[in-house]
């Protein structure tokens, strides 16, 4: 049977962790961490996890910034208010709440914003620099798998990672991390030809695609590692991921439940990236 893996645990000691840094940062460097987070429309979900983002800077010490701005604001509005943070020195991170009402381009949205800011780690200068092996800061979910591998004692070196979905935000990077540290990757994705097989090859199987329950237990090989990354609502109101839990954590060495997995490190990892935002404004470029 199965270790699980629990997201809300590891998040809330890195929470802690990162608690304890920002007092001493605060106490050596008299700066506080600065996130602007804005919110443009009215999406139920994008609402609770703005909240949620919010109370989190609180809880860690953080200074918080909240926008609110009604859906029909112009692409014009918005860019000049990223404008105005990229120069407030009490800002040190910036988050846009994706997604955005259709008629705002969420590329000139993001690639507006400072790369030193970027704690989503979804700019185009930080996705190269992630690339090529550069500091950067990093996509929080991703980020946040990395870390419930590294502080499961899990070996990522020379494992084969599988990974189901390829997306900017969660698959595309996490690939890039992964092969950073030396896993041999394959991503999948909906024209992935008997992915059942390629699943099976996995010692590290990362659901990513937003079907849920889709990875059933045959797809999973015998004593692999299971991340699921998935939130499905189902009709009856079930929360879900993208893994049959029931089938797939009798032959897991470790795995993840939805809710309670990789989600509580999203936003960990947004107040980690938020912190290095802070240090890194102190030193030149
Ligand atoms: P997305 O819709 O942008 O991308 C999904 C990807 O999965 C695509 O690349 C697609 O090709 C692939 N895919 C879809 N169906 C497939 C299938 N049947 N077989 C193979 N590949 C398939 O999704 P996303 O934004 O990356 O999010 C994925 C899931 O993760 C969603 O459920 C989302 O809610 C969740 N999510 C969770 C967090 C978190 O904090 N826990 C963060 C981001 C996303």
């Amino acid at each position: 049977m199965a270790n699980i893996i629990d997201g809300n645990k590891i998040s809330q000691v890195i929470r802690n962790e990162i608690k304890e840094e920002t007092e001493r940062f605060k106490i050596d460097t008299g700066i506080v961490p600065g996130l602007a987070v804005m919110l443009v429309g009215d999406d139920p979900a994008s609402k609770i996890y703005v909240k949620r983002k919010e109370n989190a800077c609180k809880e860690v010490g953080f200074y918080s910034r909240e926008y609110k701005l009604p859906a029909e604001t112009d692409e014009k509005t918005v860019l000049s208010m990223i404008d105005e943070l990229n120069r407030d020195p009490e800002i040190h991170g910036i988050l846009v709440q994706l997604p955005l009402p259709g008629h705002i381009h969420s590329a000139h949205i993001i690639e507006a914003i400072d790369p030193a800011k970027d704690v989503d780690g979804f700019h185009p200068v930080n996705i190269g620099r992630l690339l090529t092996g550069r500091p950067c800061h990093m996509a929080c979910t991703p980020k946040g798998i990395m870390e419930l591998l590294d502080r499961s004692g899990i070996p990522i070196e020379g494992k084969e990672a599988v990974i189901v979905g390829r997306s900017n935000i969660v698959g595309k990077p996490l690939f890039l991390m992964l092969l950073a540290r030396n896993a041999t990757v394959t991503v999948c994705h909906t024209k992935t030809k008997d992915l059942a097989e390629v699943t099976r090859r996995a010692d590290i199987l990362v659901a990513a695609a937003g079907k849920a329950e889709m990875i059933r237990g045959e797809m999973v090989r015998e004593g692999a590692v299971v991340i699921d990354v998935g939130i499905n609502r189902l009709d009856d109101g079930r929360l879900v991921g993208d893994v049959a839990f029931s089938e797939a954590s009798p032959r897991s060495s470790f795995i993840t439940p939805v809710p309670g997995g990789v989600g509580p490190m999203t936003i960990a990892m947004l107040l980690r990236n938020t912190l290095d935002a802070a240090r890194r404004s102190r030193k030149d470029p």
